[in-house]
């Protein structure tokens, strides 16, 4: 039976308008099992400053980490990012793409990053054919996690084709393809049941896009998703072409096709809905599935601005993803999906803010099925961050205002502690463990060499 611990904060969010002081977190294990406030009585640990659930990356690819800084010079838009991204891709073993996934997961933890979904989908040798393990390189990912500590879920996509209709995969986009719907399923079966019990990593399934699988395969991966009781991703209408060939092809709009061939439900995350109708907004509120912003990302590839406030006034809860990793900082995301409905739109003022801390913490969790944390309540997973209340980003902050100037104002600079599963993995904003600097530097350079 693990002791309890008695963690004293200053000042948290329990969720809502407004933070609180002197918060008593009691946690046995990798459990809470009690928050009070007001507390004045014993503690074994003080946590200076503001106590925040652990923040969630709900959608990333770790190995995207290396091309940041590489891929400006070219100008072209995402069509021609993919180059260097699939060049990039093609080097990687489950060697480098351990190193470089430990690098990345710990540069996470750094941030305040306590969950992370791996959207995951370089699964073979670069000619098609499998690793003496076909699972070597998911493997790779989930190692680097436990390695670091963070918690994961293995976003295990299948990516069949080029193009609608079942178009083959170019030659560079082979190694990620499992050949037919069916070796990836049982791929992606052999990797659940070897994560079975693990506490901190759970698996996920999803089609690459609308482009990389056929329809019947969208109904096949919908149904293993529930098969294994596992959420179930897609990225969608990232860009306007993926619109209008799905146009071109279905009829369709692409979350018309998912509504359409029962991919729509509340297990699913649609990642990115950039582009997307009335209706299509209509159809994934009605189907009760979320939606993930990459902010960040979005505006590095040029993608557009997605409809913040028309997902959040119908419902729909969002979630917010580091995605390619150019930059890893999810009070940024939560910043910016504020930031760019007012660049769109002319008002300020615009998102209610526990709504987008929530997106930040509670609505990541859930869409990667982790819904027992995210929040700081007696029966949550007990993961959670410090933000240094005198940092750069919020020294004079106003209390009656925090959770708002939390959102506006804060970076990951002002992260200095983090907490996973009761474990205390970053003090003082030194990690315990983890890869140095020079080890994520050394991790990044040698995928190139
Ligand atoms: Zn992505």
């Amino acid at each position: 039976m693990p002791g309890t611990t008695r963690w004293k904060a200053d000042t948290a969010w329990l969720g809502g308008d407004a933070l609180v002081s002197d918060v008593l977190i009691e946690t046995q294990g990798d459990t809470i099992t009690a928050v009070g406030t007001g507390y004045d009585g014993e503690f074994d640990r003080r946590l200076t400053g503001l106590v925040f659930p652990g923040l969630v990356t709900a959608h990333s690819h770790a190995f995207h980490r290396a091309l940041r800084g590489r891929t400006h010079q070219a100008g072209g838009d995402f069509w021609a990012w993919r180059r260097p991204m699939y060049q990039l891709a093609g080097r990687l073993t489950p060697e480098t793409y351990y190193d470089l996934a430990r690098a990345v997961y710990a540069e996470m933890l750094l941030s305040g990053i306590t969950l992370v979904g791996e959207f995951h989908y370089v699964h073979h040798r670069p000619n098609g054919e499998s690793f003496t393990d076909p699972n070597a390189m998911s493997e790779a990912v989930v190692s680097a996690a436990m390695d670091v500590g963070i918690r994961i879920t293995l976003i295990d996509a299948a990516y069949l084709a080029s193009d609608m209709n079942g178009t083959p995969p170019l030659q560079e986009q082979t190694r990620f393809s499992d050949g037919d719907i069916e070796s990836w399923s049982q791929r992606v079966h052999d990797m659940a049941s070897r994560l079975g019990a693990n506490p901190l990593a759970r698996l996920a399934v999803a089609a690459h896009s609308v482009r990389a699988v056929t329809t019947g395969d969208l109904e096949a991966i919908a149904g293993v998703a529930s098969e294994l009781s596992a959420p179930l991703h897609i990225h969608v209408s990232e860009q306007p072409a993926e619109n209008e060939a799905c146009l071109a092809a279905h009829g369709v709009t692409p979350i018309e096709l998912l509504h359409r061939h029962r991919y729509l439900n509340e297990n699913t995350t649609l990642i990115h809905a950039t582009h997307t109708t009335d209706n299509d907004r209509r159809l994934i509120a009605e189907s009760g599935a979320g939606v993930c912003f990459c902010p960040t990302t979005e505006a590095d590839l040029g993608d557009g601005i997605g409809p913040g406030i028309e997902y959040q006034e119908a419902g729909v809860r969002l979630s917010l993803g580091s995605d390619s990793n150019a930059t890893i900082d999810i009070l940024e995301e939560a910043k910016r999906i504020e930031q760019h409905d007012r660049l769109r739109l002319g008002r300020r003022a615009i998102h209610d803010p526990a709504s987008l801390l929530d997106a930040a913490t509670a609505g990541g969790a859930n869409a990667l099925g982790w819904p027992e944390t995210g929040r700081i309540e007696a029966g949550s997973l007990a993961d959670f961050v410090v933000l240094d209340d005198r940092s750069l980003d919020l020294a004079g902050l106003d209390l009656d205002s925090g959770v708002t100037s939390i959102v506006m104002s804060s970076t990951r600079s002002a992260v200095t502690d983090v907490v996973v599963s009761g474990e205390m993995l970053v003090t003082n904003r030194v990690g315990f463990g983890l890869p140095t600097l020079s080890d994520i530097d050394q991790a990044i350079k040698r995928v190139w060499m």
